[in-house]
């Protein structure tokens, strides 16, 4: 067959190992996952109950338009229902932007390591990946205007960035936005946005009005905890919204991520909530890191890339034999760490008993 030639050697998303996995394999009865920044306390209690009460009409086609959840949403976020893109979770919305705007001839910017769909269907599509590497875990701005030419079409900026967690500082957004041609889209992907403490973060929502140019994502899947269910979101400008919203297949979010993301936006307790105490968890890695000489990234999402006093394949390994499944830095670009999503308290205490097991393997345990 004629496949596109940019398939070649390219491969899958092979996904984190799943809790019945592992209890199976390792004969384990309690397994706690820690690998997908999942939220840990699950949802909002109304939007469970929602789903309960199941009002959906199994036989219709969804709502194309999202027309309820877009007008709440546009309420919310204080802009027009015409900012507004709607995906089956942000990997979809990443898609439409790779589909709408990249092909051969064109290339794209992104960091290294951070997401990697933002390259990936770059690939696909045919355009060509300039990756710039992080300095101490965040964006190397300067290195991103270097590396833009005159066929650049796409920079995707991740913030706070995955795997490390670190936040874009502002001022130096606004000194980017302000050099890079008003030509490339500018894709800030927020996934962790409900999680950001850091008091000089400025809402990059209200950037859209001044540089047309800037597209933000967000979704259900994180703090929210509606991953299950597939929900993300464009906000955009009009325009910009327009031409992406004609490369999106007609009825991509279900009835039921519809419902329930429009119910669990109501819900502002729950999330205030979940930051709270995901930043008073954080602290305890931080403090973890510290007693131990372990180097932890500065995190502003539910995740911290942590150094691991062995390989992070073997760390892996060995969290995994006592039920605690994490991200080895070695499938992320970052060898010598692992990425662990903050769990409730009870999870991190056993997470650090586990983690103790390493240390003293390695006699490191102090
Ligand atoms: C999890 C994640 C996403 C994808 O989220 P979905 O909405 O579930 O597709 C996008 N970007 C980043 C940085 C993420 O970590």
């Amino acid at each position: 067959m004629r496949w596109r030639k940019a398939l070649e050697g390219m491969t899958p998303y092979t996904p984190g190992r799943s809790i019945e996995e592992v209890k199976e394999l390792y004969g384990l009865v309690d397994v706690v996952k820690l690998a997908s920044n999942e939220n840990p306390y699950g949802v909002a209690p109304a939007v469970k109950e929602q789903l309960g009460t199941n009002q959906i009409d199994f036989e219709v086609y969804p709502d194309g338009y999202a027309g309820k959840l877009r007008g709440k949403m546009a309420t919310k976020l204080g802009v027009s229902e015409n900012n507004l893109l709607f995906g089956s979770g942000s990997d979809e919305i990443i898609v439409i932007i790779a589909r709408a705007l990249l092909g051969p001839g064109t290339n794209t910017i992104a960091a290294t390591p951070t997401f990697p769909q933002y390259g990936h269907h770059a690939k696909i599509e045919g355009a060509e990946v300039k990756e710039i590497p992080l300095i101490d875990g965040a964006h190397d701005l300067d290195g991103f205007l270097e590396a833009v030419d005159e066929d650049t079409s796409v920079i995707w900026l991740c913030s706070p960035n995955n795997p490390t967690g670190n936040l874009i500082i502002h001022e130096d957004l606004i000194d980017f936005l302000n050099k890079v041609p008003e030509n490339i889209l500018v894709v800030i992907d927020e996934a962790y946005y409900e999680y950001i403490t850091d008091e000089n973060y400025v809402n990059t929502v209200s950037l859209i009005q001044q540089y047309a140019n800037v597209l933000v994502l967000r979704t259900f899947s994180k703090a929210y905890g509606l991953a299950a269910f597939r929900v993300g979101y464009a906000i955009g400008q009009p325009t910009v919204i327009a031409n992406l919203d004609t490369a999106r297949s007609p009825f991509n979010v279900t009835s039921a991520g519809l419902v329930l993301a429009e119910k669990a936006l109501e819900d502002d307790v729950f999330i205030d909530e979940c930051k709270k105490v995901n930043r008073e968890q954080m602290e305890r890695f931080k403090a973890y890191g510290e007693a131990h000489n372990l180097h932890l990234f500065d995190s502003q999402a539910n995740f911290v890339l942590m150094e691991v006093p062995v390989g992070a394949g073997e760390a892996t390994e060995k969290l995994l034999e006592q039920g605690y499944i994490v991200r080895s830095g070695d499938a992320l670009g970052a060898p010598g760490y692992i990425r662990v999503t903050v769990g409730t308290a009870a999870q991190n205490d056993g997470f650090f008993k586990a983690f103790d097991v390493l240390l003293e393997g390695a006699g490191q345990l102090k």
